[in-house]
């Protein structure tokens, strides 16, 4: 489609076209039932199909089975912050924290309000520009979990293998790489993430948890809080936001038709070493502030000699069709977001601009 940009936003992100153009044909008529899916009650046959669909998928996807449940709820992940110590951060008990980044600390920041805390590893004296080897992570008595973000969007570092943390409940903000190669998802209690990224659009986020953690609520926190009441009610305690999980599962559907995580898991590296690559053989033009072993397939964060020069090169590239690259001002530089619907074609047509930039003013 010719008037469509290269979107390399952080998120809301660019979504699959096959899945826009799918959602757009059955919008003003979802199914033969003479309306719009947004305009259907979440109590309809249509919605619980869509609802159960999603589910299935999603676990699916996982590699999951009986013992896991997936939620659609709303707030984005930073209600997860809070939602995760007050369900399972119970009086006298530490949760553990593995500071990689800006949201792993916001995540801490909800869990302190709630009880005590412990950072297992923190990654800040290198301005989150690593994760933490495996010995580095100390673990305090019997926590009642460890949470830890497995990428991180902001200084685009990712975790390639993940802590063995034992019985301990292990617990992961995927928010910007949730399904992005495969993994084994079995090793977590809890994954979860907001939607607008590698999902769908933002309204909706996913929590998949193991079934046992549901037994244990405290009864004492508000009825929105708890993550039994949403799972006693298949995620339709209240309305739940009807269109992102409808287009959710529109995402899911073609991520299995891509061939589901392997196959995506492929398409990523090859995306992410088309960009590395061309910041290697920039002869320092393009310098990465991740650490070799730590580069996200997902957020790849650059600097240019000059915040002058970046600057023009955030302006040219809108002017050439690529919007996004602008970096996060906690890093500072540019940033590439690179998730599961961003194409071959664009991080192509990204490495060719990179190498005329540079070619030019380098
Ligand atoms: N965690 C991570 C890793 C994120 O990238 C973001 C959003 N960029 C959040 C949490 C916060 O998500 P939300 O806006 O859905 O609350």
């Amino acid at each position: 489609m010719k008037n469509r940009i290269f979107n390399f936003n952080a998120g809301p992100a660019t979504l699959p076209l096959e899945v826009l153009m799918e959602a757009q044909a059955e919008l003003l008529n979802y199914q033969q039932t003479g309306m719009s899916i947004l305009e259907t009650s979440h109590r309809s046959k249509p919605y619980e199909a869509i609802n159960a669909e999603a589910e299935a998928n999603m676990k699916e996807l996982l590699g999951l089975g009986e013992n896991y449940r997936v939620l659609f709820l709303q707030g984005g992940a930073s209600t997860q912050f809070a939602m995760i110590p007050m369900n399972f951060l119970t009086a006298g008990q530490t949760a553990d924290y593995v500071v990689t980044g800006t949201w792993a600390e916001k995540a801490l920041k909800e869990a302190k309000l709630v009880g005590n805390t412990h950072v297992a590893a923190t990654t800040a004296e290198g301005n989150h520009n690593r994760i933490p080897k495996m010995d580095e992570i100390q673990l305090s008595d019997n926590p009642a979990y460890v949470h830890i973000t497995s990428n991180n969007t902001i200084f685009g570092t990712q975790w390639k293998e993940f802590p063995n943390v034992g019985k301990v409940p292990l617990i992961a903000d995927m928010s910007s790489d949730i399904l992005n190669r495969p993994f084994n998802a079995e090793n977590f209690a809890m994954i979860y993430a907001g939607a607008q990224k590698n999902l769908g659009p933002a309204g909706v986020t996913v929590v998949i948890m193991r079934k046992e953690l549901l037994e244990n609520t405290p009864k004492t926190i508000p009825t929105m809080m708890r993550y039994d009441i949403h799972a006693k009610n298949d995620s339709l305690y209240n309305t739940p936001p009807v269109f992102s999980v409808y287009m959710l599962n529109l995402v899911l559907r073609w991520l299995k038709a891509q061939g589901g995580l392997s196959a995506i898991g492929k398409h990523n590296e090859e995306k992410a070493a088309l960009i590395y690559d061309t910041m290697d053989q920039s002869g320092g033009f393009y310098r990465g502030h991740a650490q070799l072993d730590s580069r996200s397939l997902m957020n790849v964060n650059f600097r240019l000699p000059t915040e002058e020069l970046e600057k023009t090169f955030a302006k040219e590239a809108e002017q050439a069709g690529f919007i996004g690259l602008k970096g996060h001002r906690s890093v500072g530089g540019l940033r590439a977001s690179m998730y599961n619907a961003m194409t071959i074609e664009g991080c192509l047509a990204l490495k060719e601009f990179m190498i005329e930039f540079k070619n030019k003013k380098g």
